[in-house]
């Protein structure tokens, strides 16, 4: 009746946003829980235990910061210790930062890499003998379309959406023969607190009103005129782990409008 009853589900940077949605969709399929990201963490926890009621899961929360190693590994040791094993890792947390590259601040440069990108590889590395002992597991890495293309400002951002898609094809054929699957998820616009602070950027910048900045950024790079909604990938996720996608693997889905067909 649960999809994914007994299983146990680490999300990254689950207190916001795409994480927060996914977490919410796994946990109405029956997996445990385990949340993860700054800020408020009760309100999400409620909401996750809200959807996953019927099914009767469990949800952890554990406030690692994830551009640090050692909290990573206090992270996965601690999902372990509560749940078992992660069967299920969505590697979600990241950051923005807008600038040219010879004004980009050296210690952004840093830290877009350590959460966006080298975090992935340390909670990878982690979890996955404990998913290839019990020959399934899923890793979700939430990539970006600027994983795909690039856009100007976004030097970082860029680098390390196409590197984690690199990431994911590399785990991805390491255990092709196995029945865990690695694959990326590339949304557009998302209307979440990372892109609000790019829509009132504009929105000041050129002394417009949010709806218009707003249109303006739908605009310029999304065709279908409308945000990806956190709900939407929460489901692409949900799609990843169930038995019908047991030989995607490898995959850079996106989710963004049409903006890469472009
Ligand atoms: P968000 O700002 O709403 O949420 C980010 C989450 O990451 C929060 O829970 C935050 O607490 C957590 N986080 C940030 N730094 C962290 C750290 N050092 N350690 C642990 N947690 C940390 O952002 P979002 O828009 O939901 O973005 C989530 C992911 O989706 C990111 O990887 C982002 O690049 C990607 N993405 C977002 C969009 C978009 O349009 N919003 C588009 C494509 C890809």
């Amino acid at each position: 009746m649960f999809m994914l009853k007994g299983k146990t589900a680490l999300v990254t940077g689950s207190t916001s946003g795409i994480g927060l949605g996914i977490a919410t969709a796994l946990a109405r399929q029956g997996a445990n829980i385990m949340l993860n990201g700054f800020g408020d963490w009760q309100g999400p926890r409620q909401q996750v235990l809200e959807a996953g009621k019927a099914a009767r899961i469990e949800v952890g929360y554990h406030g690692a910061d994830v551009s640090r190693v050692a909290d990573i590994e206090d992270l996965i040791a601690s999902a372990a210790r509560d749940f078992g094993r992660v069967d299920i890792l969505v590697n979600n947390a990241g950051i923005q930062h807008v600038a040219n590259v010879q004004d980009f601040p050296p210690e952004r440069w840093d830290a877009i890499i350590a959460i966006n990108l080298s975090s992935a590889f340390h909670t990878t590395r982690l979890a996955l003998p404990a998913m290839q002992a019990a020959n399934w597991g899923r890793i979700i890495n939430i990539a970006s379309v600027h994983g795909l293309v690039a856009s100007a400002q976004k030097a970082a951002y860029v680098a390390t959406k196409h590197g984690i898609i690199g990431l994911t094809k590399v785990v991805a054929l390491e255990n092709a023969t196995t029945g865990v699957t690695c694959n990326a998820i590339c949304p557009g616009w998302v209307l979440t607190p990372l892109v609000q602070k790019q829509v009132d950027a504009k929105a000041a910048a050129q002394g417009i009103s949010n709806a218009e900045a707003t249109r303006q950024l739908l605009g310029e790079k999304e065709p279908s005129l409308q945000f990806t909604t956190p709900e939407e990938l929460g489901e692409l996720a949900v799609f990843f782990c169930s038995p019908a996608a047991n030989n995607v693997r490898g995959a850079a889905w996106n989710m963004d409008g049409g903006w890469a067909a472009q």
